[in-house]
């Protein structure tokens, strides 16, 4: 079977990886001259919505997956009609507006932060009386990792946000003073089955994902995000893998955002889960078994951004993952998984992984 893969960055690599073990013949479609994923298979250097690069990988793949959030998604729908398209093209067009987003959550019971629509400067000074400050506007579309994004903390901020975002259509949501962050993953088969990863505990720097640990101990919490993703996950007639990213705040949950894709946040799951998520998404869409998303021991996940520090490669202890990119401030090179049998052990080791890569990473290295 082949699969064609829209983008080949690092989740295309890890994607191509996975189904070398499978069997599975994997081909991109990426404008970059040099993108990971080059060593897992042929990339047609084209953009994301060429019409003849897509028409080509539909008529000699089986099946045609993403691995970014920015396909534009008439380009899929496109395809749609000659061969089959995972995850569907509308749960890309949810993804990539937070105002479409944030309704879909509403639809579904899925509890999550005040917002309001912002088109003009108005709107905005009306979101901050109702919803009261501090405030999130962010971008409705093509923001990631903290991007399009301004934190509205007084009423004087108001001018600086609508200068530094005017002329995008905006959101505004109200500033969740959460305990911690969390991502459920989960995958659904063609036929409605459906799998979920243990929930995963994540730290971000400067809106970028810096570490994941998995799983969270906290049983309740992770029914509560069993629910949200059965609700997504069947409501969109999904098939592959979809992340979940929540707020919790005294025991509850409110949902930040999704992604219709492998994520950030999963890559533990390669070293620390039975069936990796990669391989559960292309299980998925391939029309294979889904695997068994259980965890083996703990794990924990640092991401590595900006630059891959000699002393990442000189540890003892942990994976490290190279996704073989040109290093850029702000940019995801590579991660580090660790597991242990205890969540002590694996804290630990996190936690000093951590202090050795990051102390020799310049801080240069770590902003947006
Ligand atoms: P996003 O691009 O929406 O995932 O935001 C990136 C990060 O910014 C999140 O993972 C949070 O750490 C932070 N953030 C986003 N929205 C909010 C919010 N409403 N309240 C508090 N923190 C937020």
């Amino acid at each position: 079977m082949r699969i064609g893969i829209i983008g080949a960055g690092q989740l295309g690599q890890m994607l191509g990886l996975a189904a070398r073990d499978l069997g599975l013949e994997v081909c991109f479609l990426d404008p970059s001259p040099t993108p990971p994923a080059a060593c897992c298979g042929p990339v047609v250097q084209r953009p994301f919505d060429d019409p003849d690069a897509l028409a080509d990988m539909a008529a000699s793949c089986d099946v045609i997956t993403y691995e970014f959030e920015n396909v534009p998604v008439a380009a899929l729908q496109k395809v749609e009609s000659s061969v089959s398209v995972h995850p569907p093209a509308d749960a890309l067009r949810h993804a990539q507006d937070r105002l479409d987003e944030k309704r879909l959550f509403e639809e579904l019971d899925v509890p999550l932060p005040g917002y309001r629509a912002v088109d003009t400067r108005a709107d905005l000074v009306a979101a901050a009386t109702e919803l009261g400050l501090p405030l999130i506007v962010k971008t409705r579309r093509l923001g990631y990792d903290g991007k399009g994004q301004f934190v509205v903390r007084t009423s004087d901020d108001i001018d600086a946000a609508w200068r530094s975002l005017r002329g995008e259509a905006l959101i505004a949501e109200q500033w969740v003073p959460f305990d911690f962050e969390v991502s459920s993953i989960g995958v659904r088969d063609a036929r409605g089955n459906v799998r979920i990863y243990p929930l995963t505990r994540n730290v971000h720097r400067n809106g970028i994902l810096h570490t994941s640990r998995s799983p969270v101990d906290a049983p309740e919490l992770a029914e509560l995000a069993a629910a949200a993703m059965h609700k997504l996950l069947d409501h969109l007639n999904y098939v592959g893998v979809l992340a979940l990213e929540l707020f919790v705040i005294e025991n509850r949950l409110l949902a930040n955002e999704f992604a219709p894709r492998v994520h950030n946040s999963g890559h533990w799951t390669i070293e620390g889960a039975v069936t990796s998520q990669f391989e559960n998404h292309l299980r998925a869409i391939a029309g294979l078994p889904l695997g068994s998303t259980e965890s083996c021991g703990h794990a924990g996940m640092l991401n590595l951004i900006g630059e891959i520090p000699a002393a990442a490669r000189e540890l003892d202890e942990g994976t490290l993952h190279d996704y073989g990119k040109q290093p850029r401030p702000g940019r995801k090179l590579g991660h580090i998984t660790v597991t242990a049998e205890h969540a002590e052990q694996c804290d630990a080791l996190l936690d000093i992984i951590d202090q050795t890569v990051t102390q020799s990473t310049p801080a240069s290295g770590t902003g947006p």
